[in-house]
């Protein structure tokens, strides 16, 4: 009998809520070793096997979560002429998104939900729209904060210039989400030292260019993992024209479906991967408790250990040959090395217990400058609720 059945059913039934999975004492001990359980390390993320060409499996998805789950492509953060600062169509701008692949597709205008009622508002193709805003903090103000509302009814109160903390609340009182956005942009940052409780996401990678300082945005998320947050990191193309391209960066996400409940849910929970477009490379994180496969457990997983266990990572990586990739852990960058052929997959092992609180992430670099080309959220350990 497998025996990673039991944890599959936990994983999948624990997974719409909440973002832990508590590995009882009990069930380890009835672990047995597996004829492919790969080297165990002797550290924390000892990286022991690194597999190319046939010997990568071609599945972006687990067995068992096959017809559960699959990777949708997300527009983040799209402005339309309703937008004070955009020109752009609706429809015009919706279409081109659906044209690139695009499963699902967050209207983002400043301050207004009104392109949520206009007509062009629809599905296109299997591309589903996800009704939201671009709040700001202060109405007017050159330096407010702005910030991704995702997944709420058009009915929603204007909370231009709330503070903070009032504007969360009411969001997730209408059961919607909070990305904080460009956290860095050159007059328009975030004010917090550190984001206030109850935001889901920050936006690491927005794709309007060297002034949103994305590189201060990623050091930042990192601050927040470092001490204990569980916050899921998020691409925003922050497009105003309909003629640039609603998915670059390019969020891919595990959902059950694109519709927005769903999608919602992966950005919540972090089942969220960043690439620089639809076409470019991606990074993929899968955990196992035994090293047995299927390496089920998805990046944005808590694995809450209540004894000493061996964790096991996948690293797989699509589109990324010739790139530079680093692993990193709570505070630090751990390991780097090439990626050296299409797909290729690294696997790597921490013996860890109850006390140790840590996280695996992957980044892809490539050119001179090593510019992101894709980053994956973490996998937590021991990370408190949040
Ligand atoms: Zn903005
Ligand atoms: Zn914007």
């Amino acid at each position: 009998m497998p025996i990673t059945s039991p944890l599959v059913r936990g994983i999948r039934a624990w997974w719409p809520r909440a973002a832990t999975l508590l590995l009882a004492a009990a069930a380890l001990a009835t672990m047995s070793s597996a004829t492919n359980e790969p080297a165990k390390g002797t550290g924390p993320w000892e990286v022991h096997e690194v597999l190319t060409g046939a010997a990568v499996p071609t599945n972006d998805v687990p067995p068992s979560l096959r017809g559960t789950y699959d990777w949708y492509l997300f527009a983040n953060h799209c402005h339309s002429g309703y937008s004070r600062d955009s020109s752009a169509d609706l429809a015009e701008l919706m279409a081109g998104a659906a044209a690139r692949g695009a499963d699902a597709f967050s209207l983002n205008d400043h301050g207004t939900y009104e392109g949520c009622d206009d007509p062009a508002f629809q599905q296109i193709g299997d591309m589903i729209p996800i009704c939201g805003e671009e709040w700001s903090g202060v109405q007017g103000g050159s330096d407010a904060p702005h910030a991704v509302v995702l997944n709420v009814p058009s009915t929603m109160p204007h909370m231009t210039g709330w503070p903070i903390a009032d504007m969360v609340e009411e969001v997730h009182a209408a059961g919607g989400s909070v990305i904080a956005n460009h956290p860095f942009m050159i007059g328009l940052g975030w004010p917090e030292d550190r984001l206030s409780p109850g935001i889901d996401g920050v936006e690491v990678w927005n794709g309007t260019g060297a002034f949103a300082r994305n590189s201060q945005a990623l050091a930042w998320w990192q601050e927040h993992l470092a001490e204990g947050r569980r916050i899921t990191g998020m691409g925003g193309t922050d497009i105003h024209e309909a003629s640039r391209n609603a998915l670059a960066p390019c969020n891919y996400v595990l959902a059950r479906s694109p519709n927005p409940d769903d999608i919602q849910d992966a950005v919540n929970e972090g089942r969220v991967g960043i690439s620089k477009n639809e076409t470019g490379p991606r990074v993929y994180l899968w955990a196992d408790l035994d090293g047995a496969l299927p390496y089920d457990i998805p990046m944005g997983t808590n694995i809450e250990l209540a004894s000493a266990a061996d964790v096991y990572v996948r690293v797989r990586v699509t589109g990324g040959e010739g790139e530079a990739i680093s692993l990193h852990i709570h505070d630090r960058q751990i390991w780097s090395g090439n990626v050296n052929a299409d797909p290729w997959e690294l696997r790597a092992s921490a013996r860890l217990g109850p006390q140790r609180r840590t996280l695996l992430r992957a980044e892809l670099r490539s050119g001179p400058r090593n510019g992101l080309d894709a980053l994956s959220n973490p996998i937590y350990v021991n990370y408190p609720d949040d």
